[in-house]
């Protein structure tokens, strides 16, 4: 039962991130059904993440059209998402997408100077810092010294 509800939240996309299903970043905590009714348990990746509105709200419409009657989005804040919970074909898909995915443990944004994460472009470890605040605030923006293209590092801890 619950892996039918599964199959249709891998069908749900980050609204920041579309390559990235809501399973494969690691906000769903728990689903449950009991007849047609759904619940879903969600944590949001950063308190105020404008994202994830628009997250419960896909989720809440994919199972309304998968014939669900009653669909309950429960938000649980503790304990706080950190990037370690993006799932490893998550982290795989992000670097397809052109984004390098968190490196090792979750990282606060002053860590963000020291960190070289490889280019999802070339593979090249000779990156460096352009800007801590990305295209939004859940990536921080790098270049490659290699192949001097900029690329997106997804922060979020
Ligand atoms: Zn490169």
């Amino acid at each position: 039962m619950v892996a039918e509800i599964k199959a249709i939240l891998e069908t749900v996309s980050d609204p920041e991130i579309p390559v990235l299903s809501v399973l494969d970043l690691g906000v769903v905590r728990n689903m449950s059904k009991e007849g047609d009714a759904v619940t879903i348990q969600l944590t949001p990746t950063y308190n105020g993440c404008p994202a994830v509105d628009a997250m419960s709200m896909s989720i809440k419409l994919a199972l309304l059209s998968a014939g669900y009657k009653t669909v309950h989005i429960e938000t649980v804040l503790s304990p706080a998402w950190t990037s370690d919970w993006i799932s490893d074909e998550g982290k795989q898909k992000l670097k397809a997408y052109g984004i390098a995915p968190p490196i090792g443990k979750s990282l606060y944004p002053e860590d963000m100077e020291n960190l070289t994460p490889p280019c999802p472009q070339c593979g090249s470890e000779e990156t460096t810092l352009v800007s801590a605040f990305g295209s939004t605030a859940c990536k921080a923006l790098f270049r490659c010294i290699s192949c001097k293209e900029p690329f997106d590092y997804f922060k979020c801890h």
